[in-house]
């Protein structure tokens, strides 16, 4: 404990205050009906994470590289081929190191349709990096999607959903429609940077419409996956629901080496399922749904 800096209890009010405010959720982006008159929006994501999970923090084992190895070998071919047979739209958000080591695999990816955001180097935390060394990976991340798929990034998910104090001005820098990683609402809304609209649109995630923290183990560690693929199923199913109910969006965070496996694919083709039986149900990637939102919300 440093005796010269004050204790939080301690802080005055315009210290405490800043730090809340510095990034903070602005007016909401809540479109009456969504494209096609749809009452609700799905929009599914898959982060490529691959190998990089193993590397961001220096690792060489061979064991769980060969498991990054099969997110793309197995994991990203089944999604793909559930996605395509329902033909519904994704966004997958994809490391640099990812894109390098697999060209073909997002090449593929943005034939099929979907849009591939911004997703790290090598899915480094920014809450680590110096402002310029964030914006230079960030901007080079960028330039390597883009140089891979002729396609530019209009929206990234910060790895880990780990947000730097700078990340959000280096996003808007960049002049990025949407940041898809922070988790003040279910349906979109602008972001604010030290209280100032910012023109970046936050498509909201959250923790238990996550499929890792269900089922990613760690050998040597006591985490292990403690929910059953139908409870998971029933937990994305509810998050729908209510969706559906309140007439807002649906939003989903996957991995192709957590949700690839065969026990567990069907989880995805069973909510698109489910979502299409309503009917009234407009599939479209995070930067589609941002776009009608930004357009059609009051
Ligand atoms: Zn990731």
């Amino acid at each position: 404990m440093d005796p010269k800096q004050p204790e939080p209890w301690q802080w005055p009010d315009e210290h405490w205050r800043s730090i809340v405010n510095h990034v903070r959720a602005g007016r909401t982006l809540r479109p009456a009906r969504w494209k096609d008159n749809a009452r609700c929006a799905v929009a599914l994501s898959f982060d490529s994470d691959h190998e990089t999970t193993e590397l961001r923090d220096g690792g060489k084992s061979i064991g769980r590289l060969s498991w990054g190895q099969y997110g793309s070998r197995v994991g990203v071919p089944r999604i793909l081929d559930v996605l395509r047979r329902y033909d519904v739209p994704a966004s997958f958000y994809v490391p640099a190191v990812t894109a390098r080591l697999y060209p073909a695999e997002q090449r593929r990816v943005v034939d099929d349709g979907h849009e591939i955001g911004i997703h790290g180097w090598i899915h480094e935390l920014n809450s680590g990096l110096s402002y310029e060394t964030e914006r230079d990976l960030m901007q080079r991340s960028a330039d390597v999607l883009e140089q891979t798929t002729g396609v530019r990034p209009v929206g990234m998910r910060t790895p880990s959903w780990d947000f730097s104090p700078h990340t959000l001005r280096i996003a808007k820098e960049m002049g990025l429609a949407y940041d898809s990683s922070l988790m003040a609402d279910e349906e979109c809304y602008e972001l604010l940077l030290d209280g100032e609209p910012t023109g970046v649109i936050e498509v909201p995630v959250e923790w238990v419409r996550d499929d890792a923290v269900y089922f990613w183990m760690n050998r040597f560690q006591s985490q292990r996956p403690y929910t059953p693929p139908s409870d998971v199923f029933d937990i994305f199913r509810r998050e729908f629901d209510r969706a559906y109910q309140e007439g807002g969006l649906f939003q989903l965070t996957m991995h192709p080496h957590v949700i690839g496996y065969r026990s567990r694919i069907w989880i995805v083709e069973e909510i698109i399922r489910h979502a299409r039986a309503k009917g009234d149900v407009w599939f479209a990637t995070h930067a589609a749904a941002v776009d009608w939102a930004k357009q059609h919300s009051t």
